[in-house]
């Protein structure tokens, strides 16, 4: 990612707030003022427990839902203020692979029909979109004697690769990922992954990660986006956040993650983080980690921390890091 201060990214999301009004008393802030660009060709990835808003930000992205405040800009262009054809044209070059590949495909059409729908919806004559599918599903692994099937007759990891060819069918540029591997086997997570990652290589694709934890997420990002109850608490390049992660909750997330070695395992100490993640209906204007973290000043119960730079593309939300 040479010179990327000179290139446009090709997503931007810029203070994104997406809020639910849950009755008139109580608004739950599922994201709250989130920003990262994402640049073409490279992966990053959205962390944090479930709860934090990385899958509703995600939905937003792809206009699955309408933001409170804020924008998304793909190319430059604001997301909510396409025409027509630019509108059909997003929906092409941006793609999302759901967590759950039980409930994701229609149990009710064959593979054929899933990744040849988009297909059709294109202009695709019948002939095209079999030779299509066909060169798809061998893409993902899979193979033509698949085609007449339902996604009932797959396992976890088949379905997944359906629904990677289904992503792929339009030519997407951008594809969500939506924790893709947290439903599967933990011996068919590293396959999918490969996967994506071959894939990005041969066909240029730029990805956003969602994951909750960082065990994941360190060999196919180049970029890591940790948040925590609707905010960012830090983000930085891979390598720089896994050999120096700053955030109380991000060092803690880390430590959490099982080493193999039993030398480094006795070295890395685990780190606990007290309690449950809190409600995000109606957040305090103060430290959303405050609660559960173990460095916590009174300071941080009455004030928000803002991110800031601690080096070059490492930011961190903590008010112990503001003058560093
Ligand atoms: Fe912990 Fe305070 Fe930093 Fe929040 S601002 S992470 S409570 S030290």
């Amino acid at each position: 990612m040479e010179n990327k201060e000179l290139k446009q990214p090709l997503v931007q999301v810029k203070n994104l707030c997406k809020y639910f009004q849950l009755n008139r008393k109580a608004t739950l802030k599922a994201v709250d003022d989130v920003s990262f660009d994402i640049y073409k060709g490279e992966t990053v990835s959205l962390v944090g427990e479930s709860g934090c808003g990385k899958s509703t930000t995600g939905r937003c992205m792809i206009r699955l839902y309408d933001l409170t405040s804020g924008q998304v800009l793909y190319d430059g262009k604001d997301i909510s203020k396409l025409n027509k054809t630019e509108q059909k044209e997003f929906c092409k070059k941006v793609q999302m692979i759901f967590q759950n590949p039980y409930s994701s495909l229609n149990p009710r059409m064959t593979v054929k029909e899933i990744v040849g729908e988009g297909l059709k919806q294109h202009g695709m004559s019948a002939k095209e979109v079999d030779e299509k599918v066909e060169q798809l599903l061998k893409t993902v692994g899979l193979n033509k004697d698949h085609m007449s099937r339902f996604p009932h007759e797959f396992s976890g990891g088949q379905r997944q690769r359906i629904g990677i060819a289904r992503a792929l069918s339009v030519d997407p540029e951008f594809i969500i990922c939506d924790e893709p591997i947290s439903a599967l086997d933990v011996s068919i997570q590293a396959q999918v992954i490969n996967m994506l990652k071959n894939l990005q290589e041969t066909m240029g694709l730029t990805y956003l990660f969602i994951a909750h934890d960082l065990s994941v997420v360190k060999y196919i990002s180049d970029r890591v986006v940790v948040m925590y109850l609707g905010t960012i608490v830090e983000t930085a390049e891979t390598e720089e956040l896994y050999s120096n992660p700053t955030h109380p909750y991000t060092k803690a997330l880390l430590s959490a993650i099982p080493e193999a070695d039993p030398k480094k395992a006795k070295a890395n100490e685990r780190i606990p983080i007290k309690g449950e993640i809190p409600s995000p209906i109606n957040p305090k204007n103060c430290c959303r980690f405050a609660e559960r973290c173990q460095y916590a000043t009174e300071r941080c119960f009455n004030e928000m921390p803002q991110l800031h730079e601690i080096k070059p593309g490492h930011k961190v939300a903590c008010h112990l890091t503001e003058n560093m």
